[in-house]
């Protein structure tokens, strides 16, 4: 079943740039989409608008399950903002505490979720004590707490070496494999792509082009 339909689905900002003109796709749940395309094509403004973080300027996101309703969303940016001061069981227990979760009726789930990034033992760290790689294990784990529907990754590995990338392509595998939530992964890495997906959207190279082409289906294993 479908998750969400993105409905001829446009974008121009104010200062007259067309990032996407209109896209149609629609996202299965429990896929694991890569929007592959070189830097400016509109990925990243694909991606904000599924989280609503952005309004299209025509076209809309039709939400298929859950009556129409956007389910919860967890979002990994490439660029780890974590909260520099707070240890990392803060920062993975942050958006339960916004929700009203205390830290002791927390910390089982907290506890867990960085067991399943293989960051156990680094509860009191700190993030400037961690490297690239275990920073963006805690950004993943933030963004599982909640346990959503959707996982929303911009470009998250790509700052990072080649082996570091490579583990963390192997454990979102995993985690994807066990928890079956939907993922919408934004890259420029063929390769990644290839990896990682169950499904490929190829975007046009030049910004405000409509898709080349769409769902190429890279016959990963589903089960
Ligand atoms: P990608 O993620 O594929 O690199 P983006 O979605 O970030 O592409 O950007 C697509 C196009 O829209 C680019 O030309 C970019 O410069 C432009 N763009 C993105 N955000 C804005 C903005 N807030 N204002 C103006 N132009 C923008
Ligand atoms: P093959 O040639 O059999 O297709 P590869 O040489 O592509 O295999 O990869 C060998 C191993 O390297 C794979 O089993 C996989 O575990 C690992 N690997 C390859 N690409 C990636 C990637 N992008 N991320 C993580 N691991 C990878």
């Amino acid at each position: 079943a479908a998750l969400l339909a993105l409905r001829s689905v446009g974008k121009s900002f104010p200062n007259g740039v067309t990032a996407l003109r209109s896209i149609d796709l629609s996202i299965g749940e429990g896929d694991f989409v890569s929007l592959l395309g070189p830097s400016g094509c509109g990925k990243s403004t694909a991606l904000r608008i599924i989280a609503g973080l952005t309004m299209p300027t025509t076209g809309m996101i039709d939400w298929q399950s859950g009556a129409g309703r956007q389910p919860s969303i967890g979002f990994v940016f490439q660029e780890p903002t974590l909260l520099p001061w707070a240890s990392v069981f803060d920062n993975v227990w942050l958006p339960l505490r916004l929700k009203g979760v205390s830290r002791s009726e927390a910390a089982p789930a907290v506890t867990g979720m960085l067991e399943r990034v293989n960051l156990a033992g680094f509860e009191k760290s700190v993030p400037r004590e961690l490297s690239g790689g275990m920073k963006m294990r805690v950004s993943i784990a933030r963004a599982l707490i909640t346990r959503p529907r959707l996982l929303l990754m911009d470009e998250p590995f790509a700052a990072l070496d080649e082996i570091t990338r490579f583990q963390l392509n192997d454990d979102l595998l995993e985690l994807w494999r066990e928890e079956r939530f939907t993922v919408v992964f934004v890259t420029h890495s063929v390769f990644e792509s290839v990896f990682l997906s169950s499904r490929i959207v190829v975007m046009a190279a030049r910004p405000g082009r409509v898709f080349e082409e769409v769902a190429v289906d890279a016959g990963y294993p589903r089960d």
